[in-house]
């Protein structure tokens, strides 16, 4: 590496990290030093140890429904940029999660809980969001180092890989995003179910059902509140994502096959 170059980076990472802070909603080209075909290489390795760690569901038809539901919403996203895979993963805490590179999965738990498809669809749009800003790459390279994440993606440790993503995805993991991802994610969220043929509304109904969940049950919604805190702010905001919509009449969602998806995890 050339001393320009050693020099560049701390001053990049420093631009970074100011853009960061003022990085608008809508902006998802955020700084990031990791490549696409980096990003898409870590994920896949990622994904092999977060399916060491859950058991992903077997039954082709709830896999099915998941893929189904997450390319409707990926027609609604900015931008496509990795080979998206979705995953059911039996696990009874409400969350649902998404890994560098496109891998969303969603927690059994989550399922059992969501009364429509749509609001289903809320918590898929705003995981698919984290992966369309590559929130990610960008938190794990502030977090770890551009060094780290090469290391990682060169395979050349595979155990510190497998700790990390433990740590990171694992079923006691939390990968913690700033605020202003989360946020990000909440607007280009509301704007993926728009666009993809969903009402935004039902992130809002889902929000509120798990919040009053919380008061009474917090031990089944700790990872998804250690994560993504519901507070009235965060709510609010949506609410003004969705106003800034045009208004749209909306089909009642499909509900059949989203009923028969649920029963069968009773
Ligand atoms: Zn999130």
């Amino acid at each position: 590496m050339s001393p320009f170059r050693l020099f560049l980076i701390p001053v990049l990472l420093l631009a970074g990290l100011i853009s960061g802070c003022a990085t608008s909603q809508t902006d998802i080209r955020g700084f990031n030093l990791i490549s696409i075909e980096e990003e898409q290489a870590l994920g896949e390795k990622f994904a092999v140890e977060v399916e060491k760690q859950y058991r992903v569901v077997t039954d082709p038809e709830l896999q099915g429904y998941a893929d189904r539901l997450g390319r409707r919403l990926l027609t609604g996203a900015r931008v496509v940029e990795f080979p998206y895979t979705f995953k059911v993963v039996k696990d009874d805490s409400v969350n649902a999660f998404a890994i560098p590179g496109g891998h969303v999965y969603i927690n059994t738990g989550l399922i059992k809980v969501a009364q429509s498809e749509t609001e289903l669809a809320g918590v898929m749009a705003h995981e698919i969001n984290h992966a369309v800003a590559r929130h990610g790459t960008r938190q794990l390279t502030q977090q770890y180092g551009y060094g780290l994440i090469v290391q990682l993606v060169l395979g050349q440790d595979q155990n510190q890989l497998a700790q990390l993503a433990a740590s990171l995805f694992g079923k006691a993991g939390f990968m913690a995003y700033s605020r202003g991802m989360e946020s990000q994610a909440d607007y280009l969220g509301v704007e993926t179910m728009y666009k993809a043929g969903y009402d935004p509304q039902g992130m809002i109904t889902f929000f509120e059902k798990l919040e009053a969940m919380h008061q009474q049950s917090p031990s089944q919604l700790a990872q998804f509140f250690s994560s993504h805190p519901l507070t009235a702010e965060r709510i609010q905001r949506v609410r003004e994502a969705i106003g800034t919509l045009p208004t749209k009449s909306w089909l009642p969602a499909e509900s059949a096959e989203f009923k028969r998806i649920k029963a069968k995890l009773q």
